[in-house]
Protein backbone atom coordinates (compact mmCIF):
# COMPACT_ATOMS: atom_id res chain seq x y z
CA UNK A 1 0.00 0.00 0.00
CA UNK A 2 1.23 3.36 -1.07
CA UNK A 3 2.16 5.38 1.70
CA UNK A 4 0.38 8.79 2.34
CA UNK A 5 2.78 11.99 2.05
CA UNK A 6 3.27 13.79 5.27
CA UNK A 7 1.69 17.03 4.24
CA UNK A 8 4.40 19.65 5.06
CA UNK A 9 3.20 22.65 7.16
CA UNK A 10 4.33 26.15 5.97
CA UNK A 11 3.68 27.93 9.06
CA UNK A 12 7.01 30.06 9.09
CA UNK A 13 7.82 33.38 6.94
CA UNK A 14 11.08 34.73 6.01
CA UNK A 15 11.12 38.78 4.58
CA UNK A 16 14.11 40.38 3.30
CA UNK A 17 13.62 44.22 2.76
CA UNK A 18 15.29 46.11 -0.72
CA UNK A 19 15.67 49.36 0.04
CA UNK A 20 15.71 52.35 -2.88
CA UNK A 21 18.09 54.41 -1.63
CA UNK A 22 21.60 54.45 -1.76
CA UNK A 23 24.45 55.09 1.07
CA UNK A 24 24.72 58.91 0.42
CA UNK A 25 20.96 58.73 0.32
CA UNK A 26 20.82 58.96 -3.78
CA UNK A 27 18.58 56.68 -5.33
CA UNK A 28 19.73 53.39 -6.50
CA UNK A 29 19.59 53.09 -10.74
CA UNK A 30 16.57 51.19 -10.99
CA UNK A 31 18.32 48.36 -13.77
CA UNK A 32 20.88 47.49 -10.84
CA UNK A 33 18.22 47.25 -8.05
CA UNK A 34 15.59 45.43 -9.89
CA UNK A 35 18.60 42.88 -11.14
CA UNK A 36 19.16 42.89 -7.47
CA UNK A 37 15.82 42.24 -6.84
CA UNK A 38 15.47 39.44 -9.30
CA UNK A 39 18.54 37.29 -7.71
CA UNK A 40 16.78 37.47 -4.90
CA UNK A 41 13.46 36.36 -5.91
CA UNK A 42 15.24 33.63 -7.52
CA UNK A 43 16.84 32.37 -4.23
CA UNK A 44 13.68 32.56 -2.23
CA UNK A 45 11.94 30.42 -5.41
CA UNK A 46 15.16 27.95 -5.00
CA UNK A 47 15.08 27.69 -1.01
CA UNK A 48 11.40 28.13 -0.24
CA UNK A 49 9.89 26.75 -3.47
CA UNK A 50 8.57 30.32 -4.00
CA UNK A 51 8.19 34.06 -2.87
CA UNK A 52 5.30 36.99 -2.65
CA UNK A 53 6.65 40.97 -2.94
CA UNK A 54 5.11 43.92 -1.34
CA UNK A 55 5.94 47.16 -1.73
CA UNK A 56 6.16 49.47 1.14
CA UNK A 57 5.34 52.96 -0.33
CA UNK A 58 7.72 55.60 1.97
CA UNK A 59 6.09 58.74 3.39
CA UNK A 60 6.05 56.92 6.90
CA UNK A 61 5.57 59.68 9.75
CA UNK A 62 8.83 59.57 12.27
CA UNK A 63 8.75 59.93 15.44
CA UNK A 64 10.05 63.12 15.27
CA UNK A 65 7.81 64.51 12.96
CA UNK A 66 9.34 64.03 9.92
CA UNK A 67 8.37 62.20 6.61
CA UNK A 68 10.75 59.23 5.24
CA UNK A 69 10.18 59.20 1.48
CA UNK A 70 11.86 55.73 0.57
CA UNK A 71 10.41 53.07 -0.92
CA UNK A 72 11.33 49.60 0.51
CA UNK A 73 10.61 46.53 -1.79
CA UNK A 74 9.82 43.56 0.91
CA UNK A 75 10.45 40.21 -0.47
CA UNK A 76 9.08 37.26 1.66
CA UNK A 77 8.06 33.55 1.20
CA UNK A 78 6.53 31.02 3.49
CA UNK A 79 8.55 27.99 4.10
CA UNK A 80 8.26 24.78 6.63
CA UNK A 81 11.06 24.72 9.54
CA UNK A 82 13.00 22.50 8.31
CA UNK A 83 13.51 24.78 5.37
CA UNK A 84 14.03 27.51 7.30
CA UNK A 85 16.64 25.67 9.96
CA UNK A 86 18.70 24.79 6.30
CA UNK A 87 18.51 27.62 4.79
CA UNK A 88 19.02 30.87 7.68
CA UNK A 89 22.76 31.58 6.99
CA UNK A 90 22.11 31.36 3.14
CA UNK A 91 19.71 34.43 4.10
CA UNK A 92 21.69 36.18 6.36
CA UNK A 93 24.35 36.00 3.32
CA UNK A 94 22.14 37.48 1.04
CA UNK A 95 21.42 40.28 3.44
CA UNK A 96 24.79 41.33 3.22
CA UNK A 97 25.33 40.69 -0.52
CA UNK A 98 22.48 43.08 -1.15
CA UNK A 99 23.88 45.12 1.58
CA UNK A 100 27.05 45.13 -0.43
CA UNK A 101 25.65 45.60 -4.17
CA UNK A 102 23.50 48.31 -3.29
CA UNK A 103 25.94 49.93 -1.28
CA UNK A 104 23.82 50.08 2.21
CA UNK A 105 25.12 50.51 5.83
CA UNK A 106 22.24 48.05 6.47
CA UNK A 107 19.98 45.67 5.39
CA UNK A 108 17.04 43.98 7.47
CA UNK A 109 15.64 40.57 7.41
CA UNK A 110 13.02 38.88 9.51
CA UNK A 111 12.24 35.31 10.30
CA UNK A 112 8.79 35.09 11.46
CA UNK A 113 8.16 38.56 11.83
CA UNK A 114 9.86 38.23 15.06
CA UNK A 115 13.49 37.59 15.00
CA UNK A 116 15.21 40.39 13.15
CA UNK A 117 18.85 41.12 11.95
CA UNK A 118 20.01 44.06 10.07
CA UNK A 119 23.13 43.12 7.76
CA UNK A 120 25.97 45.75 7.30
CA UNK A 121 27.73 45.52 3.97
CA UNK A 122 31.37 44.59 4.01
CA UNK A 123 32.59 46.87 0.74
CA UNK A 124 36.37 47.53 1.87
CA UNK A 125 37.02 51.59 1.18
CA UNK A 126 33.22 52.31 0.67
CA UNK A 127 33.34 56.10 0.42
CA UNK A 128 29.67 57.66 0.18
CA UNK A 129 29.16 59.74 -3.27
CA UNK A 130 32.81 58.49 -4.97
CA UNK A 131 32.14 55.12 -5.14
CA UNK A 132 28.91 53.65 -4.17
CA UNK A 133 25.74 52.13 -5.97
CA UNK A 134 24.36 55.12 -7.27
CA UNK A 135 27.46 56.80 -8.77
CA UNK A 136 28.08 53.75 -10.95
CA UNK A 137 31.19 53.19 -9.63
CA UNK A 138 31.32 49.59 -8.45
CA UNK A 139 32.80 49.27 -4.86
CA UNK A 140 35.39 46.62 -4.12
CA UNK A 141 32.87 44.06 -2.06
CA UNK A 142 33.50 40.78 0.18
CA UNK A 143 36.86 40.69 0.63
CA UNK A 144 36.43 37.57 3.73
CA UNK A 145 35.43 40.68 6.22
CA UNK A 146 33.25 38.58 8.34
CA UNK A 147 29.71 40.72 8.63
CA UNK A 148 28.14 41.37 12.13
CA UNK A 149 24.64 42.19 12.31
CA UNK A 150 23.66 45.48 13.75
CA UNK A 151 22.37 45.92 17.16
CA UNK A 152 19.18 47.00 16.89
CA UNK A 153 19.71 49.90 19.34
CA UNK A 154 21.39 51.08 16.82
CA UNK A 155 18.99 50.94 14.04
CA UNK A 156 17.80 53.63 11.85
CA UNK A 157 14.47 54.39 12.59
CA UNK A 158 13.19 53.44 9.07
CA UNK A 159 14.48 49.84 10.03
CA UNK A 160 12.71 50.46 13.28
CA UNK A 161 9.43 51.20 11.54
CA UNK A 162 9.38 48.26 9.50
CA UNK A 163 10.38 46.00 12.62
CA UNK A 164 7.38 47.11 14.42
CA UNK A 165 5.30 46.66 11.30
CA UNK A 166 6.30 43.69 10.65
CA UNK A 167 5.61 42.70 14.67
CA UNK A 168 2.04 44.06 14.43
CA UNK A 169 1.12 42.64 11.68
CA UNK A 170 2.03 38.93 13.00
CA UNK A 171 0.93 39.67 16.16
CA UNK A 172 0.39 36.14 17.80
CA UNK A 173 2.45 35.40 21.13
CA UNK A 174 3.36 37.16 23.97
CA UNK A 175 7.26 37.08 22.36
CA UNK A 176 5.85 39.18 19.84
CA UNK A 177 4.91 42.11 22.64
CA UNK A 178 8.00 41.60 24.42
CA UNK A 179 9.92 42.31 21.31
CA UNK A 180 8.09 45.17 20.41
CA UNK A 181 7.89 46.95 24.21
CA UNK A 182 11.69 45.30 25.43
CA UNK A 183 14.37 45.20 22.12
CA UNK A 184 12.69 47.46 20.08
CA UNK A 185 11.21 50.57 22.41
CA UNK A 186 13.65 50.11 24.90
CA UNK A 187 11.31 49.10 27.90
CA UNK A 188 13.20 46.57 30.60
CA UNK A 189 12.69 42.86 30.10
CA UNK A 190 10.02 42.03 33.08
CA UNK A 191 8.14 38.52 33.97
CA UNK A 192 6.13 38.26 37.01
CA UNK A 193 2.42 38.55 38.03
CA UNK A 194 0.19 40.70 39.45
CA UNK A 195 -1.76 38.70 42.21
CA UNK A 196 -5.61 38.05 42.32
CA UNK A 197 -5.58 35.91 45.45
CA UNK A 198 -8.33 38.83 46.80
CA UNK A 199 -10.42 39.33 43.19
CA UNK A 200 -13.72 37.76 43.12
CA UNK A 201 -14.16 34.63 41.51
CA UNK A 202 -16.32 36.55 38.24
CA UNK A 203 -12.95 38.69 38.01
CA UNK A 204 -11.14 35.94 38.05
CA UNK A 205 -12.60 33.76 35.77
CA UNK A 206 -12.50 36.41 33.02
CA UNK A 207 -8.72 35.89 32.38
CA UNK A 208 -6.67 32.29 31.95
CA UNK A 209 -4.20 32.59 34.66
CA UNK A 210 -3.42 35.84 36.11
CA UNK A 211 -2.08 39.26 35.22
CA UNK A 212 1.64 38.66 33.76
CA UNK A 213 3.83 41.71 33.90
CA UNK A 214 6.17 41.69 30.23
CA UNK A 215 8.21 44.42 30.51
CA UNK A 216 8.74 47.90 32.52
CA UNK A 217 10.48 51.01 32.76
CA UNK A 218 10.20 53.33 36.39
CA UNK A 219 7.16 51.50 37.30
CA UNK A 220 5.23 52.01 33.61
CA UNK A 221 4.08 48.47 33.03
CA UNK A 222 3.01 46.51 30.40
CA UNK A 223 0.93 44.02 31.21
CA UNK A 224 -0.68 41.18 29.47
CA UNK A 225 -4.26 39.98 30.03
CA UNK A 226 -5.51 36.45 28.69
CA UNK A 227 -8.77 36.48 29.01
CA UNK A 228 -10.57 33.54 29.08
CA UNK A 229 -13.40 34.54 26.11
CA UNK A 230 -13.19 33.20 22.82
CA UNK A 231 -13.49 36.91 21.27
CA UNK A 232 -11.90 40.26 22.58
CA UNK A 233 -14.64 41.92 24.52
CA UNK A 234 -14.97 45.47 26.32
CA UNK A 235 -16.81 44.94 29.28
CA UNK A 236 -15.15 41.67 30.51
CA UNK A 237 -11.59 43.72 29.55
CA UNK A 238 -12.93 47.13 31.69
CA UNK A 239 -14.25 44.32 34.55
CA UNK A 240 -11.10 43.00 34.75
CA UNK A 241 -8.36 46.24 34.61
CA UNK A 242 -10.67 48.31 36.99
CA UNK A 243 -9.78 45.37 39.37
CA UNK A 244 -6.08 46.10 38.50
CA UNK A 245 -6.71 49.78 39.46
CA UNK A 246 -8.78 49.30 42.45
CA UNK A 247 -5.62 47.11 43.81
CA UNK A 248 -3.19 49.92 42.32
CA UNK A 249 -4.89 53.54 41.90
CA UNK A 250 -1.83 54.48 40.88
CA UNK A 251 -1.18 51.97 37.98
CA UNK A 252 0.78 53.53 35.32
CA UNK A 253 1.11 51.08 32.10
CA UNK A 254 -0.06 49.38 29.16
CA UNK A 255 -2.35 46.38 28.24
CA UNK A 256 -1.79 43.71 26.00
CA UNK A 257 -5.20 41.71 25.63
CA UNK A 258 -6.02 38.89 23.69
CA UNK A 259 -8.76 36.17 23.29
CA UNK A 260 -8.42 33.11 25.25
CA UNK A 261 -6.93 31.11 21.63
CA UNK A 262 -4.49 33.66 20.91
CA UNK A 263 -5.79 35.01 17.40
CA UNK A 264 -7.20 38.28 18.38
CA UNK A 265 -4.82 41.03 19.98
CA UNK A 266 -5.24 44.30 21.03
CA UNK A 267 -3.38 47.02 22.82
CA UNK A 268 -5.06 49.28 25.05
CA UNK A 269 -4.40 52.47 27.14
CA UNK A 270 -6.09 53.46 30.03
CA UNK A 271 -7.65 57.00 30.95
CA UNK A 272 -7.57 57.98 34.54
CA UNK A 273 -9.68 60.75 36.22
CA UNK A 274 -9.13 61.45 39.68
CA UNK A 275 -7.93 57.89 40.30
CA UNK A 276 -11.43 56.61 40.40
CA UNK A 277 -11.41 53.31 39.30
CA UNK A 278 -14.99 53.34 38.16
CA UNK A 279 -14.16 56.16 35.30
CA UNK A 280 -11.38 54.85 33.50
CA UNK A 281 -11.56 55.70 30.05
CA UNK A 282 -10.08 52.55 28.00
CA UNK A 283 -8.81 53.40 23.91
CA UNK A 284 -7.52 50.46 22.27
CA UNK A 285 -5.49 49.52 18.98
CA UNK A 286 -6.35 46.40 17.13
CA UNK A 287 -3.14 44.31 16.17
CA UNK A 288 -2.26 41.33 14.00
CA UNK A 289 -3.93 42.69 11.30
CA UNK A 290 -2.43 44.22 7.86
CA UNK A 291 -3.46 47.23 7.84
CA UNK A 292 -1.10 48.78 10.84
CA UNK A 293 0.49 51.99 9.25
CA UNK A 294 -0.98 54.42 11.28
CA UNK A 295 -0.44 51.98 14.53
CA UNK A 296 3.20 51.56 13.25
CA UNK A 297 3.29 55.44 13.81
CA UNK A 298 1.96 55.93 16.89
CA UNK A 299 3.88 53.16 18.53
CA UNK A 300 7.28 54.51 17.34
CA UNK A 301 6.71 57.21 19.05
CA UNK A 302 6.69 55.33 22.06
CA UNK A 303 10.64 54.49 21.68
CA UNK A 304 12.64 55.30 24.77
CA UNK A 305 15.71 56.54 23.29
CA UNK A 306 19.29 55.59 24.83
CA UNK A 307 19.76 59.24 26.00
CA UNK A 308 16.80 59.11 28.70
CA UNK A 309 16.85 55.19 29.40
CA UNK A 310 18.57 56.37 32.69
CA UNK A 311 16.11 58.76 33.69
CA UNK A 312 12.90 58.72 32.46
CA UNK A 313 10.04 58.77 34.55
CA UNK A 314 6.69 56.61 34.35
CA UNK A 315 4.14 59.58 34.35
CA UNK A 316 6.13 60.70 31.26
CA UNK A 317 5.45 57.26 29.57
CA UNK A 318 2.03 57.29 30.45
CA UNK A 319 1.63 60.65 28.60
CA UNK A 320 3.17 59.61 26.20
CA UNK A 321 1.25 56.83 25.10
CA UNK A 322 -2.06 58.85 25.91
CA UNK A 323 -0.58 60.96 23.17
CA UNK A 324 -0.17 58.01 21.11
CA UNK A 325 -3.79 56.87 21.85
CA UNK A 326 -5.36 60.46 21.04
CA UNK A 327 -5.53 60.32 17.37
CA UNK A 328 -5.81 56.92 16.53
CA UNK A 329 -7.49 54.87 18.86
CA UNK A 330 -11.13 53.90 19.63
CA UNK A 331 -12.67 54.97 22.88
CA UNK A 332 -14.97 52.80 24.96
ZN1 LIG B 1 25.26 56.61 -3.58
Amino acid sequence: MPRMAEPIIMNHRVDLYIPSHCICTGILPENLRSNVIEAVKEHFDNWFGGHSEIPISGDWRLPDGTISREEVTDIFSFCSGEALGEHQEDVDRLAVDVANRLTQDRVLRAFDNLNVALWPNTCAELKPKKNCACTGGIATSDLGIAAKPIALKKADTLSKMLIIQGLLRDFRTVEHARRLFCDVLNHDYAASALPTVNWPDVARSLLIGQPTLLAEKDGFKIVYLRTSLDELRKAAERRVIQRIFKDDPTFRGLFVVSDQAQKAWELINVKTHGGDARRLILRRMRVGLDAVRTVTERLATLEISEAEEAFVKADELQSRHDTAFDAEAAES
